[in-house]
């Protein structure tokens, strides 16, 4: 059984964009990892272990997309 990766939180401190983001494998694809700012290109972005709740609600937005 590979192992899944903790999900992530990325914030980033110059404009407050922040997403949480479940790799769905050990493979992480390029939409699951962010190394700049996708809004203002800032880097570094600050990364968290994802709440408890954001991860909640990131399951629950993947499940409505599913539907
Ligand atoms: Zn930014």
């Amino acid at each position: 059984m590979p192992v899944r990766p903790p999900p992530v939180t990325y914030t980033c401190p110059n404009c407050n964009w922040s997403k949480t983001v479940a790799p769905c494998s050990d493979a992480l694809l390029p939409h699951e990892f962010f190394t700049a700012c996708p809004v203002c290109q800032h880097t570094p972005l600050n990364t968290a272990p994802a709440r408890y709740i954001d991860v909640k609600l990131l399951n629950l937005m993947e499940s409505l997309k599913r539907l």
